[in-house]
């Protein structure tokens, strides 16, 4: 059972809509506090919608928005304890680093040495020490950044919500961008709302992912879970890479689901939910949990198989496993390139333990 203590925003079946545009379709979730939560989903499914109501920019036609149990669904931004990082930080230019980052405790009227206090302690936090001198436009993006983090956190915030915080910066730094914010989330042990459409970036940061798909949650879970047991085919294509069979169960064996998939008997799982005998399903595999061997294993159910298309791709090699007599049974795998490379193209075998082949809900 959920603690209740820990709850620190509930989203109670709230509603938005724009027009005829449905942008959040009675979502009702729980946040949980110091947890690092995502959203995450295509441009258009109502990701910022959700995280402009938690911070007051927008009111749900329906439903109840708490922050620590109080209720604040038509509270006006200023006076909830939420604070927001835009994607371009929206710094003030011509304020230094240190008056950018004391500004919402002026705003909140501290005194003088408290808002000193504060702003050294962040400044330091964050490793922005020696720059508190300078304006926003004598940093590099990073740096940039983290003003905009300490701003934010500098009034302590119940809740932080981040709009797409590193679209700005390029691949290399946003990568060590993601390590440091996710370092800074668990060392304040802050609770983080962070929207983004990116699925590598939700995979490395997030504690919780939560897939939105036209207004409603698609799936909701850990990392591991939406990337390992994806439920539905949505998830399955938007997170990673994936193969999906479509097929008939023909009944168990222990734990596994047996497929009937092109003639070819495979075993799946779907993780609690019972599909009976002659249902039609789908499953999904991700690529690199296909195991190949040159020669055929003595157990199990491995499946004989040709490659009939290589990709060398750096860090790891793609293969087109063709198994069966249809030319449409391909079964993709990433393998590492030594391996890839050692494998008899003409005649070679593969398998996956039941439980990575995920028969999806929908
Ligand atoms: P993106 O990743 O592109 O920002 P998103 O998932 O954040 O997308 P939202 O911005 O929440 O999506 O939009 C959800 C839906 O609501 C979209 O169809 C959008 O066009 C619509 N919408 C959002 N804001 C408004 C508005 N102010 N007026 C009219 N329609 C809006």
């Amino acid at each position: 059972m959920t603690d209740q203590r820990d709850v620190i925003v509930h989203l109670d079946k709230i509603t938005k809509r724009f027009g005829s545009t449905v942008a959040v379709d009675k979502l009702d979730m729980e946040i949980m506090a110091g947890e690092f939560v995502t959203f995450l989903g295509p441009s258009g499914c109502g990701k910022s919608t959700t995280l402009r109501m938690l911070g007051g920019f927008e009111t749900p036609n329906e439903g109840r928005i708490t922050l620590g149990g109080a209720d604040v669904t038509r509270l006006p931004p200023n006076r909830r304890d939420v604070n927001m990082v835009f994607q371009d930080y929206a710094l003030f230019p011509h304020m230094t680093v240190g008056k950018n980052v004391a500004f919402g405790l002026e705003l909140k009227g501290k005194t003088r040495s408290e808002i000193d206090r504060r702003t050294e302690e962040l400044l330091e936090f964050l490793q922005l020490g020696g720059f508190r001198d300078r304006t926003p436009d004598q940093l590099s993006g990073g740096q940039r950044q983290r003003v905009a983090l300490a701003r934010a956190l500098a009034p302590d915030p119940k809740l932080l919500l981040l709009d797409e915080p590193l679209g700005a910066l390029d691949a290399k730094l946003r990568a060590q961008v993601q390590v440091e914010l996710k370092d800074i989330q668990k060392r304040t042990g802050k609770t983080f709302f962070f929207v983004t459409h990116d699925q590598d970036e939700a995979l490395t940061m997030s504690d919780r992912i939560v897939v939105m798909n036209a207004g409603r949650v698609e799936q909701d879970g850990t990392p591991e879970e939406l990337y390992f047991r994806p439920q539905s085919r949505f998830v399955a294509e938007f997170i990673g890479e994936t193969n999906l069979l479509e097929g008939t169960v023909r009944g168990s064996d222990g734990d596994a689901i047996v497929i009937d998939w092109n003639g070819i008997e495979v075993r799946g799982s779907a993780h609690g939910a019972k599909p009976a005998t002659g249902d039609a399903v789908m499953a999904a595999l991700r690529l690199e949990n296909v195991n190949c061997y040159s020669t055929r294993p003595q157990a199990g159910n491995a499946i004989e198989g040709r490659i009939v298309n290589k990709l060398f791709k750096g860090s790891r090699t793609a293969l087109d496993i063709r198994v069966g007599e249809r030319d449409d049974a391909v079964i993709k795998a990433y393998l590492d390139a030594r391996e890839a490379d050692s494998l008899p193209p003409e005649q070679l075998w593969i398998d996956w333990d039941a439980d990575r082949l995920s028969v999806l809900r929908d």
